[in-house]
Order: structure tokens, then sequence, then C-alpha cells
């Protein structure tokens, strides 16, 4: 069926009907989810199993626990602690899992055009929907660099495993005898290009490894031989934390032989060096490696680029994701049918202080520039109606107006507002691709979906329902030798021994099973006891 004549699934194995004789089977809305990553889980794990039938389109058939990659990579973890089978998380609605990549979507018949992926023959097939949530995640950003087959990634289990197995393989080889010094050095090290949280969380466990393990078990490697570097073209390392955390684990880092290079661009990966330039002085300059990761941001899936470049003329015009509305329905598609939530999507936010001005200029009612309380309440109110991101922001008032009144006069004048601007701006800008927005976005969506079935067909209703508010609840690294940076926002910084429990129990926490918790407690205790794991 369909514009393609291919065949139409309902999700459920084998069996193949018309779209039509779907509906009449079952009368639940059909909702298709893209993806099995924290978006997708986040929106599953909100849906009310009467009201929907699911149908989870994914190559991988797991989620992921990505936060505690990192750690699978030099065996601290194992990687099967880290994953939850996508059937075992439907099984509660049951729903349906399709392995399968999602290759297009026909936005008007509402169809989405899937190849499996075990299919040699690569036939595709149709999966209809009444409601679709793309949350396909992000690809690693190029930047255009050459010789990127020659770096590892860290996105998928995969990735952590080659990585794993390559580390595992440098040691073995530089502990053989025919090996020269000179092939030693480059076995034993290591590159990674990219200062953001999985650079340096990657980094500090390769350090930990080192230190824990490697002189025990390979004693004809010479730890100093070793060397790990970190090449950031920004001037820091973790540049989206504090500052105070930044400086903290670049002494920390420094302190333990890290060689941390900013202000530094990477031109090209050969097959055992990378070549990267000094920003400033523009100098170039070559690191040899046995093992280079490659984690420099990232940008759209093959799939996000091309729904973007088919959706009308001028509804989308972001070079790094789907661009949504605040209730994170895809601009440009018929209204309400389809959402985009984590990596892939972003909430444009073009020109707020332009706008802003403006509304400032309409609250400020007797013209002496500056605003009484009551003038920055119309404000506030003003710009929560065109920005509802800010709606949390601007909850306490008169909290809000008192910490902005610096010399507490009881009005705000130019400076006091241009701090308060600068802030708001601040809280509505495009938000980081982290797990914990794709989480906070698809339970956003999950609720949002579940509430519309029972009231779309009252506009009014419909129309009070709230938009996506984003709560930053903190960022966390683990930077290694058991401290890890907690980055509350607000100035708040804590670091140090003792942080690495805080760092745990707040993962585990997070854990979506009993399953994966009671898996990770013991990788832990059995690290602890016996080591880690060093065979392949
Ligand atoms: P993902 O979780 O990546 O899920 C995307 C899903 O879509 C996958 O299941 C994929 O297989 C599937 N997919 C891809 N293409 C298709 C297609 N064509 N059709 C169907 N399905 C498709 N964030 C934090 O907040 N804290 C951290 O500490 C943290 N640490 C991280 C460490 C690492 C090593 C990495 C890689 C990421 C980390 N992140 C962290 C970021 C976080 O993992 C992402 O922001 C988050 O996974 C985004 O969720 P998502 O649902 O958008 O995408
Ligand atoms: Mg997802
Ligand atoms: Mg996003
Ligand atoms: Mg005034
Ligand atoms: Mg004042």
């Amino acid at each position: 069926g369909g514009p393609k004549n291919l065949v139409m699934t309902h999700g459920c194995s084998g069996s193949v009907l018309k779209a039509e004789e779907i509906h009449q089977n079952d009368p639940r809305q059909r909702l298709v989810i893209l993806g099995s990553g924290w978006g997708a889980v986040s929106v599953i794990n909100q849906l009310d199993p009467k009201k929907f039938h699911v149908t989870v389109v994914s190559p991988t058939n797991y989620f992921l626990f990505t936060p505690l990659l990192p750690s699978a990579t030099v065996g601290t973890l194992e990687l099967r602690s880290l994953i939850e089978p996508i059937r075992r998380l439907l099984s509660r609605l049951g729903g349906y899992y399709v392995e399968g990549r999602a290759d297009d979507v026909d936005f008007e018949n509402q169809l989405v055009e899937v190849s499996g992926i075990h299919d040699s023959e690569g036939r595709k097939f149709y999966v209809p929907y009444d409601k679709l949530v793309i949350a396909v995640g992000s690809e690693s950003m190029t930047h255009g660099v050459e010789g990127l087959e020659h770096c590892n990634f860290l996105k998928s289990i995969t990735d952590a495993r080659d990585i794993r197995k390559r580390v595992m393989e440098n040691f073995e080889k530089a502990s053989l005898p025919t090996t020269t010094d000179e092939e030693r050095r480059q076995l034993l090290s290591f590159v990674v290009c990219g200062g953001g949280p999985t650079g340096v969380e990657f980094a500090a466990e390769l350090y930990d490894f080192l230190n824990e393990d490697l002189v025990g078990y390979f004693p004809a490697i010479p730890p100093e031989e070793v060397q790990v570097n970190i090449i950031q073209s920004a001037g820091h390392i973790l540049n989206t934390y504090d500052l105070k955390i930044s400086e903290m684990t670049e002494s920390k880092f420094k302190r333990e032989n890290i060689n941390v290079i900013t202000n530094s661009r990477v031109v090209k990966v050969n097959p055992t060096s990378v070549v990267y330039k000094d920003k400033e002085t523009g100098k170039e300059a070559e690191v040899p490696f046995g093992v280079c990761l490659w984690s420099t941001g990232v940008g759209m899936t093959p799939l996000v680029k091309s729904l973007v470049a088919k959706l009308p003329h001028g509804s989308q015009s972001n070079k790094h994701a789907i661009e949504t509305d605040g209730y994170m329905r895809v601009i440009g598609t018929p209204e309400g049918t389809v959402y985009a939530i984590g990596d892939c999507a972003t909430i444009p936010q073009p020109h707020f202080v332009d706008r802003v001005m403006t509304l400032l200029q309409e609250s400020d009612t007797n013209n002496d520039n500056v605003l009484s309380y009551d003038e920055f309440r119309t404000l506030a109110d003003r710009i929560i109606a065109k920005h509802s991101v800010l709606k949390v922001f601007l909850s306490h008032l008169d909290e809000t107006f008192n910490k902005y009144d610096k010399d507490h006069n009881g009005t705000l004048d130019l400076d006091e507002i241009r701090a308060f601007l600068i802030d708001a701006e601040k809280q509505c800008t495009a938000l980081p691709a982290t797990a914990q927005v794709a989480n906070q976005q698809g339970i956003f969506v999950g609720k949002r979906i579940n509430i519309l079935h029972s009231i779309e067909n009252d506009p009014m209703a419909v129309s009070q329902l709230p938009q996506f508010a984003y709560k930053h609840l903190g960022s966390l690294a683990y930077i290694g030798g058991n401290e890890a940076v907690l980055d509350m926002g607000k100035g708040l910084v804590y670091g140090g021994i003792g942080s690495e429990y805080l760092w745990r129990s707040v993962y585990f926490s997070e854990q979506v099973s009993v399953r994966t918790r009671l898996l990770l407690l013991m990788d832990w205790s059995k690290r602890a006891l016996f080591g880690r794991d060093i065979s392949k």
C-alpha cells in the first residue's frame, strides 16, 4: 500500500494488514516511536497502555545507559550491565518492536518507511501512524577532518567494545619482546580529540586503569611510557561547565601527566598520528597514537538531514537539529501528528533580546527607563506568553525582582534590567544534547499525548496544556581517581575525594530497571574485589 506500494505492517511480526483493517481490529491510536534511546524510553515509560498501540522502530534492540559508557571501555563495567532490552521495556504496554531503520517519513500519508536491519535484500515496508515521535539521536560531527576512519568513536556498545579490544591489544603488543621502543611509545599513546564530558571521562577511566591495574598486570610496560593527550579547540576542557570545574579538572590532569592541549584544532588524522594546529600561533604539531578517540560534538543523522530537507520551505533553518515548537511538535508537519525530542530536536529562540526589548519598552508604562515591581510583573507576564520555557525561571517574581534590584531601591534601572535579560536569555538558548534533556522532553511528550487522547476534541482544553520547560538538575562528570565534578548551575560546584560515591549514587538511581541496577552493583563490587577484567 501507500504511495510506493510497500508492505504495510502493524508492528507485530508477521502480521501484514491494511491500515484500515488495523483500525477496525484495534481502536487504540497508533503511536510510532523512532529510536530506543533516552528520549524514546522516557516516552514509553509515561504511556497509558489502554490508549495507544505502540510500535518502536530502532536498529538497536536495547536501551543504552550512555553516561556510564566510558567506564565500559577499560573494563570497569560490563557492557551488558548498561543495557536493557527494548522488548522488556515495551512489555508493560503490550507494545511492538521492529528491528529496523527508519529511512523516510511520508508526513502526508502518515507512513514511516523502514528497512529491516538484517534483511540482506534491503526490502522496505511501511509502518503507519496516527502520532509519530522522532527520537533518533545524533551522530558524531566530523568537522570535515580527513582520516577519521583511523579513530574510535564512543556512542554505542559496539564502539565501547572496539575501544576496549584495541586498548587491550595495544598493551599486549607493547609487552612483546619484538616490539621496538618507538612502536611501544606509539601503541601506548592515547589521543582524545574533544574536551567535553565524554572525552574527559574516557581519559579519566584510562588513567584509573593505568594506575590500578597496569602495573600489576603488565610488568613489562613502564608506566611513564603511557601517555594520555586531550586536544580541545576551546580554551578549556569541560567548557560547558562552571569555570571552576574546568580549572579544577585541568590542574588534576596536569598533576597526573595527562597532557591537555587547548586552543587547538585537529587538522588531519593519519593512521598512527594526529596533526593539530594551535589556533593562536598557527603552528602545527603531530602526536603519535595507538588509540585515538574522536568526540567533538554531535550533528544530524542521515534520516534527520533528509527530513529537514523535505519539510516545507522556510519551516526549518537549524543546521544541527529538527526545529520544533514549544510543545516539541515538528514545525512544518500537519499539526499535532509529529513530535521530535532529544539530540535530534531543538526549539528555536531567535532574536530573544531584540524581541524582549520591545516588550520592555511596552512594560515601562511611564517611560522613565526604570521598572517598578508592577512594571516588572507586566514584563514577566509578556515574556512568559512568548517564551514559555522561561516560566520556571520567572516563577518566584518577588524573589527575582529583589535579586536583580541590587541597590534595593525598589526599582530596576537599566544595568539591573540588563543583568536580568542576560540570565533570562541563557535560560532560553538551545538546550544541550544530553540525556537529561532527552529524558525530560520524553516525559513531557508522553504525558502530553496521554492527556490529549481524552481532550483532543476540546480546543480550549488543548490550548491550555503547558509548553515544555527544561529544569536543569546539574551536570556531572567523572574525572578519575575516585573524583567527580558536579555543576548544579547557580555557581554551586562540588568535587574532590568522596564525590565518586555521589556520582555513582546519582546514576544508580537513574537506572531504568532493577535488573540493570543489580548488574551495576555486581560490577562495582567485583572490581573492588578482583580489579578490572582485562580480557578482550
Ligand atoms: P539516543 O539515546 O542516542 O537514541 C537514539 C536512538 O535512535 C538509538 O536507539 C538509535 O539506535 C536509534 N536510531 C538511530 N537512527 C535511527 C533510524 N534511522 N530509525 C530508527 N531509529 C534510529 N548525557 C547526560 O545527560 N549525562 C551524561 O553523563 C552523558 N554521558 C554521555 C556519555 C557518552 C559516551 C555519550 C555518547 C553520551 C552521553 N550523554 C550524556 C548524552 C546522551 O547520551 C544523549 O544526549 C542522549 O542519548 C540523547 O537521547 P536521544 O533519545 O535523543 O538519542
Ligand atoms: Mg531515543
Ligand atoms: Mg536537543
Ligand atoms: Mg517605569
Ligand atoms: Mg534598583
